[in-house]
Order: C-alpha cells, then structure tokens, then sequence
C-alpha cells in the first residue's frame, strides 16, 4: 500500500516525544475527514469508567495508552507482520461518554459502533472499563452473534450487582450471550483466577457452554497447547478479542483497579494474542487500564504493545 497518508508517523522521521500523541502515530480521522470512508481499523478511545464497582480510573486509559503507544514501531519483531502495510489504520478519536449517566454512555457508544459496522470499518478499542465491551458488541454483533477469546483474571460473567438489573465491569459477557450477541459455544475465557463471591459465573458458563481456562490449567497445559484449543472453540467465523489488561500478573501491570496475583508475566501475555493467528478478529478491545495505580507507567506501555499485537492479528483476516 504505497499511500503514505494512512502510515505511523516513523521515529527516524520526527522524534517519539514531539508531535500529539495519536494512537501509534496514525493520522486522526474524525467522523468528518475527507479520508474518513477509506479506514478499514479504527483505533478508538472509550474513556468511561462508570462500569466500575471498586476502584476507578480506567477513563483515563486511552489518553496514556495513545502516549505509551508512541513507542510503537511499524514491524513486529516476532511475526514481522508489517500492519500498517496490509490495512488502513487511524485513530479515530474518543467517542465522547456522559460521565456522570452510564446508560446515557451506554447508548452514545452503541450508536458510534453501529455506525462503524454500516461503514465497514472495524474497531480495535482502548478502555475505559470493561463494560465499555456491551455497547461496542450492541453496536457491530447485533445480525450475527460473534465467537469470544477473552483474557481476563475475572469472567465478568455475574448477575447485576446491587440488584435490579445494574450493568457492571463484571457482567458485560452474562448481558451480551443473554442479547444474543456473542455465540456461548464459541466462547473460550481464559486467565480466570483470585478470590470470588461464589459460582454463578462458572455456573452460567457451564449451563451455556462457555469454555473456562483457569489459570492453573493454562500454566498446566501451556500456551501453544490451551491457544490450539481456543482457535478451535472460536473457529473461523467472525470473532471478537477482549482482553483485560488485569489478565496480566499485577508485578508486571499494576494500574488496574482490580489485580489478582498468579497471572501470566510479559511475554506470555503477547504470546497468547499471537497464538491467535488464524481467528477471524472483526473487533477487539484492551481495557481495565487505570492510569492512577500506574505511577511506572509500564501497564499502559504493556496495554499498547498488546493493541499492537492485536492489530497484527486483525490484519490477518481483513
Ligand atoms: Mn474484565
Ligand atoms: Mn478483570
């Protein structure tokens, strides 16, 4: 792709600290741009928090993801997939939340990736906190229900908190299979450790068929062996990747509002999204990043070399 419009901005070309941090140094395309109908992965900001249950913070994620992202470079080492070569890529900004209304929130970002969808573009999203995932699959799985590879320590599969029918960080997947958006039998989480209230989630995962890789069995079994295990479960029809960045153990990745001890270290957490090759990834998403427990800055570092790893995937299938 000789177009040089839709390229990183190179560090041999104007230094990594100097310009504004854009997700890894693509040109911003707005809504509005000229240019805007030819991004085929839109990287977008969705900085909400208000899914949160105990600590908070993760709205500010995709402000220091697109800064740690600056450090990105056009290859990638391992695989040498060259994204930016094989797609059209650009950060398309954040879509804008209602702090203070989640529902309001919710049906704003529904909205924004519904509009995605009918263009065609496919989304790779910064959190925000994981119930920023419900509204992006409202959004681009409503005609067809998406297969799921999720890293997480938590299943995120629990009833409403609090009672009533409130929508939490820890229930966005329990909603999206009971709306029909996502397909439970091609569903694989992976990473699910720490302590827990009891076992609804596992309960419901069982009663639908939802594949569990605790953490225990992932170490196990290893990488490469759970990972030929998840291409099969998901298959090669359209899926989506969620990761949660609290998948990673908290010595590497800290800035998460809700740590479990025992998790994978650096490179296993790249490793298990380059295992994925061979998925048909429409959509993904990096969330649970939060600034504020990140005093190192190295989990939003860590966050953005995963979109990267992600984003070699997505190319993959376009
Ligand atoms: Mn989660
Ligand atoms: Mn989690």
């Amino acid at each position: 792709m000789g177009d040089s419009f839709f390229k990183p901005i190179s560090g041999m070309d104007l230094p990594r600290f100097a310009g504004i941090p854009t997700f890894m140094r693509l040109p911003h395309v707005g809504a509005d741009h000229p240019r805007a109908g030819e991004v085929q992965i839109g990287l977008i900001g969705l900085p909400f928090d208000g899914g949160v249950s105990n600590r908070p913070g993760a709205r500010h994620g995709p402000r220091a993801l697109r800064d740690a992202s600056t450090m990105i470079r056009a290859q990638n080492g391992a695989t040498g997939v060259r994204p930016f070569n094989l797609a059209r890529c650009a950060d398309l900004g954040d879509v804008g939340p209602n702090p203070v209304d989640g529902p309001d929130t919710l049906a704003r970002f529904e909205t924004y990736y519904a509009g995605l969808k009918a263009r065609g573009i496919r989304p790779l999203s910064a959190g925000g906190d994981h119930l920023c995932t419900l509204p992006v699959l409202r959004g681009i799985a409503r005609a067809r229900p998406l297969g799921l590879v999720h890293f997480d320590s938590h299943t995120d599969l629990y009833p409403a908190y609090f009672g009533g029918k409130t929508l939490t960080h820890g229930n966005p997947f329990r909603n999206a299979v009971e709306e029909g958006l996502l397909d439970p039998k091609r569903m694989i989480q992976i990473g699910i450790r720490g302590t827990t209230y009891d076992n609804v989630d596992t309960d419901f995962a069982k009663a639908n068929g939802i594949r569990i890789i605790r953490i225990e069995e992932l170490f196990a079994r290893g990488i490469a062996d759970v990972m030929a295990e998840a291409r099969d479960i998901v298959g090669t029809d359209p899926a989506y990747l969620s990761y949660d960045i609290d998948f990673v153990d908290p010595a590497v990745a800290p800035g998460t509002g809700t740590p479990e001890w025992g998790g994978p270290n650096a490179f296993e957490a790249i490793q298990v999204v380059r295992e994925c090759a061979g998925m048909a990834i429409i959509g993904a998403d990096l969330v649970e990043v939060s600034p504020p427990f990140d005093p190192s800055g190295n989990t939003a570092w860590l966050g953005a070399s995963l979109m990267f790893e992600i984003l070699c995937i997505m190319v993959g299938s376009l």
